[in-house]
């Protein structure tokens, strides 16, 4: 008999006849002969109220009587939802995820699921009951209520279609499907067929809400497809499964993350360790770093810079004052003023230009950027919170994500890959189903690198270098662009093929000439290592592991980008071999 998981959200459920459609959602499917397991989010606003109430208590409450609290909003909507499909005539059971067996790690608001036990809830599906997971929570070693992190819910639902091996996981929403970008904040977004499982878990942890960007993992690791859908209507939906929608485009959406926060050490020493000493206070803390950037100033000292969540600005800026404390050394300006906003498409990987026409728009609307960083299939830039919008808008529509691309193909409401699923539930044999799984560590030594400094922080500037680079036909791998905001420069660096880094650097040398600005500097060989696999950015202990790996083999890091799939570093060309033996070494075990 097929099994179907069917999720409903917040504004899904939020009054009593919202809870009688879902359940109605879920007996149409039953009576068309599949087993259903629901799972349920905290009725509206549920979840922002108790928030609430606990701020107006204490601002600094304790994690676990945060989650004691915020587990009770599912645990309303899952009996309600039961006394509903009791009251249209089928029997159903609610569960709580210490009652389903969702085993999860200690780490209280943002805990990671551990394994999860189906005896119950196959019994209970086999007697003939609908049953209702409460999504969002779990339980550690120690029977304490944990929940998984806002948004969680998505996560519980593809988790238990994951090791149910459901034909189905379907999540419905409050909007028609994935959009090519929030379509509240722009009409024009265009809803998508299809989407990749890279490019949601991208867009999800850059500020696409629509899915948590954890349940992307489980489903890329698991091979379930899963299927947005409104729940207040029967338009078709999208699938998010392997597959990107369009082999010809570079950019499949954009995502803005409003409330970012950005960091900068200023003058700590550039050598081996320094990076650990920031970014592992900072991971123990369970922050995610983003948008890491650094560059060398005066006399032998790294200015660091990235963002994290505006919410989580404090600990980090506890995190790194500690650091520097212990470093005796360097100082920290922040900004909590600012939005991220991004470009995410498996495409870019193979096509030039792509931050070039990025760049070109946000300059046409005059909009500075304040920091750049790229990776393989993403975007960042960093900008004033006011720009963010405008900001937005201007890639949507350079990027023409409005338009249905030439070559989508139609929707697949296609079923799991079950020869994957078999593979990588045996590789899986034995460890936590959200721990960091590796597919490879490499090396790649045919860049080097330029970088300019000094440069004028004003708009138009990173548009105008790549503009130049591209017109003498080279082609830009990486890039990082750095913020100061005390000085009113940037810094700009890039990575090149090896045979263009005299180019590049001539061309470098002329735009140096051009702005009045600092100087250039080239590193015709760099070592680019790159470290990619499931869960690179949301297990915070991988850059603790990577940068105390680096720092052991005595390597200093030059340049580091993140994304969900890959973490790349660049370091000295000497160092590639040595560089590598140490992150193969500390990767060992999640190599798998
Ligand atoms: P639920 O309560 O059903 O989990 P969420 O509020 O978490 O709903 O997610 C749905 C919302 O995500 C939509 O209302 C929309 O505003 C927002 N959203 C952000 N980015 C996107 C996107 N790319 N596509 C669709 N919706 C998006
Ligand atoms: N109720 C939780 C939240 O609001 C979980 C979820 O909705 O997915 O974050
Ligand atoms: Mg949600």
């Amino acid at each position: 008999m097929s099994l179907i998981v069917q999720k409903f959200g917040g504004t899904s459920v939020a009054d009593c006849e919202k809870i009688l459609a879902a359940a109605r959602k879920a007996i149409r499917a039953h009576q068309d002969g599949h087993q259903v397991v629901m799972v349920v989010s905290a009725m509206g606003k549920q979840t922002d109220q108790l928030i609430q109430l606990a701020n107006q208590i204490t601002d600094r409450p304790a994690a676990r009587e945060m989650d004691m609290l915020l587990s009770t909003g599912e645990q309303v909507s899952v009996s309600l939802m039961a006394m509903a499909i009791h009251s249209l005539g089928y029997n159903a059971v609610s569960l709580t995820g210490a009652q389903i067996g969702i085993r999860t790690d200690a780490i209280h608001t943002k805990a990671r699921i551990k394994s999860i036990s189906t005896d119950r809830l196959r019994q209970l599906l086999d007697q003939g009951n609908i049953v209702i997971a409460a999504g969002f929570q779990g339980i550690d070693e120690h029977l304490d209520i944990t929940t998984l992190g806002r948004g969680g819910s998505d996560t519980t639902a593809v988790a238990l279609a994951a090791v149910l091996d459901a034909d189905a996981c379907e999540i419905y929403t409050d909007v028609d499907g994935v959009y090519t970008t929030d379509p509240r904040v722009l009409p024009e977004a265009r809803q998508v067929d299809r989407i990749s499982y890279d490019e949601m878990l991208e867009l999800a942890s850059l500020g696409a809400s629509v899915m948590h960007n954890r349940s992307i993992e489980f489903a890329k690791k698991f091979g379930v497809p899963i299927h947005v859908r409104s729940s207040f209507s029967d338009a078709p939906g999208s699938m998010i499964v392997a597959e990107s929608e369009s082999d010809d485009r570079p950019v499949c959406g954009a995502a803005v993350t409003k409330n970012e926060a950005r960091i900068s050490v200023l003058g700590v020493p550039d050598r081996p360790g320094v990076s650990l000493q920031i970014f592992s206070r900072v991971a123990e803390r369970n922050v995610t770093v983003d948008m890491i950037v650094q560059n060398v100033s005066e006399a032998g000292n790294a200015d660091i810079s990235f963002t994290v969540p505006r919410d989580e600005l404090r600990i980090t800026l506890e995190a790194v004052q500690e650091a520097i404390d212990s470093l005796g050394t360097g100082r920290i300006t922040h900004d909590d003023n600012v939005s991220k906003v991004s470009v995410v498409g498996l495409g870019m990987a193979n096509q030039t230009g792509v931050a070039e026409k990025m760049f070109a728009a946000l300059a046409a609307e005059k909009i500075n950027i304040q920091m750049i960083s790229t990776s393989e299939i993403k975007i960042s830039v960093l900008v004033e919170r006011d720009a963010a919008l405008p900001a937005l808008r201007a890639v949507h529509a350079a990027f023409e994500l409005a338009k249905k691309p030439a070559t989508s193909s139609a929707v697949e409401t296609g079923s799991r890959e079950s020869a994957d699923a078999a593979d990588v539930a045996s590789r899986l044999q034995g460890v936590d189903m959200e721990d960091l799984m590796l597919d490879d560590v490499t090396l790649d030594e045919t860049q080097g690198r330029v970088t300019i400094s000094g440069l004028p922080d004003i708009p138009g500037i990173a548009a105008h270098v790549f503009r130049e680079v591209a017109a003498s036909g080279i082609v830009v791998d990486m890039i990082v662009q750095s913020h100061d905001s005390h000085a009113d420069h940037a810094s700009l660096s890039f990575t090149v093929p090896r045979d263009q880094v005299a180019s590049a650097a001539a061309v470098a040398r002329r735009l140096a000439d051009e702005f009045f600005c600092g100087g250039t500097s080239s590193e015709p060989e760099i070592a680019k290592l790159s470290v990619s696999g499931v869960g690179l950015r949301s297990n915070t202990g991988v850059a603790i592991r990577m940068f105390r790996a680096l720092a052991d083999a005595g390597v200093n890091v030059d340049m580091v980008n993140t994304s969900e799939v890959r973490v790349n570093v660049v370091a000295d060309g000497k160092e590639g071999a040595a560089a590598l033996a140490s992150l193969k070494a500390a990767f060992a075990d999640a190599l798998r």
